[in-house]
Order: C-alpha cells, then structure tokens, then sequence
C-alpha cells in the first residue's frame, strides 16, 4: 500500500485550492480505508470556497458525497471487509456526547460535517466510521451511488422523516436544483399529489415535469415582479404520462 496520495486541499486564508500529495489517512478504532471511486460536488463545496459557508479548520480536503471500496479495517470493525463497496456518511458523530453514550449516534449534539470539520474525499483515499458506511449493491454504479450521501438522504430525510410526507398529500418545493430534484422524485415515490415545483429557470422546471411534478410554476422575480403560470394543462398532461410508467 502507498504512503501518499493526491488530495484537494482548501486554504481558508488564501481562499485556494491545490492538489497536493498527502499521507494516507490510517484508519483509528471503529474506523475503516475507503479508496475513492467518485465524490460529488455540492453546493456547500463551493460556498465554502466563496467564503459563504463559514470554515471549520484552517486547511481542510474538501468533498463529502462519496463512494468507493474499502481498502483497509481499523481495529475492532466487524461487518466489514476490503474491497466491500460504499458510501460514507458526510457527517459522524462525535460519539462522546451525551445523546452519543446513550447510543442516539443519529440525534448527535455535536456532529461534525466531512469535509468542513475533517478531511472530506476530493482525494484517492477517506477515512470514514465503520457505523456511518452505508453498502452498495452490485447492481448499483458507485457513480450514481456517490450522490446518495448528500444530494438524495438529504431530501430523503425531509420528505419522509421530517416532513412524513403521505399518499394523497399536496407537496410544494421551491427550488428545484440538486436537492429539490430528488425532493420532487421522492414526493411522487411516496405518493404526494399533486407534486408542485417552484424556480426561476424554466429549464429546471421542465426536469421537473419529466421527473414526475404535476405542475411546475415560474417564481416571481424581483426583477419583474410577476407571477407566470407555466401551462398548467400541459404540466398535468405530461404528469398523466409520467405517472403511467
Ligand atoms: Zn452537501
Ligand atoms: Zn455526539
């Protein structure tokens, strides 16, 4: 096994970011190697980058929507073994809170964020708590799996945990980028009708549509300070079809 690899480092002072050779990570109690396969770029990535999002530490590997294979077990991981295929939680517990102690990993008072609290995977290798990895079927390519750390569980969390979104229920999503995309699949997934989607680019909100919206709405802009319906006849239409699959 090699020594270093190839990582994307973020400076918060310089506001850069270079590809540099690090140490690989060795990976503590509870722990496990991941060898990168893909990692997703989100938009808190780049908002760190642009100073919006504030840093966590002075230099940091930035990317948290990963998936890849294990390469190598930390002391005490059962359930594991290499060459398993994952994806990494983009956060972890910190295990010794009380909610932690208690087992609550889930409801951590002081969960820290991959890639803004540690080193995240625009890098060959991670590493990620045994607890937090998730499997990937064979059938499952790791590219599309990589989204699922962040861009699907998020909205996954807030159409049937937070939101316990049921059949029949009328669902608005306003903004329908990466999350909102996922949003308006798993409304329809669950049942909601009708599926509403609300931005200002008419091309996203004909993504929408073909993904399973029912009606899709153009936001008023400041700029104009309009509200324009977008054909409301042909949305149901096209939902009609959609939902026929
Ligand atoms: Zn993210
Ligand atoms: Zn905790």
């Amino acid at each position: 096994m090699v020594d270093t690899m190839r990582a994307e480092r973020f400076y918060v002072d310089s506001k850069t970011i270079a590809v540099e050779d690090v140490p690989v990570p060795e990976p503590g109690l509870g722990e496990v190697l991941v060898k990168v396969a893909f990692c997703g770029i989100c938009h808190s990535d780049l908002s760190l980058i642009n100073g919006t999002f504030p840093p966590q530490q002075p230099v940091v590997t930035q990317g948290h929507e990963a998936s890849g294979t294990i390469a190598k077990l930390g002391p005490d991981v059962t359930g594991w073994a290499e060459g398993d295929r994952v994806i990494v939680a983009a956060g972890r517990p910190c295990l010794t809170c009380a909610n932690c102690l208690r087992g609550d990993v889930a409801n951590c008072l002081r969960l820290q964020l991959m890639a803004f609290a540690y080193d995240g995977a625009w890098a060959e290798y991670t590493v990620a708590q045994a607890i937090g990895l998730t499997r990937v079927p064979d059938n499952v390519p790791l590219e599309q799996a990589a989204i699922l750390a962040d861009a699907v569980s998020t909205p996954f969390g807030a159409v049937v945990r937070t939101g316990r979104v049921g059949i029949g229920e009328s669902i608005g999503v306003w903004g329908i980028g990466g999350i909102g995309t996922h949003i308006v699949q798993l409304a329809r997934l669950v049942g909601a009708v009708p599926v509403i989607a609300v931005d200002i680019k008419p091309a996203v909100l004909d993504r929408a549509l073909e993904l399973g919206a029912d009606y899709a709405f153009e936001a008023a802009t400041p700029r104009c300070g309009t509200r324009s319906p977008r054909s409301p006849t042909a949305a149901s239409s096209m939902s009609r079809s959609t939902r026929s699959v």
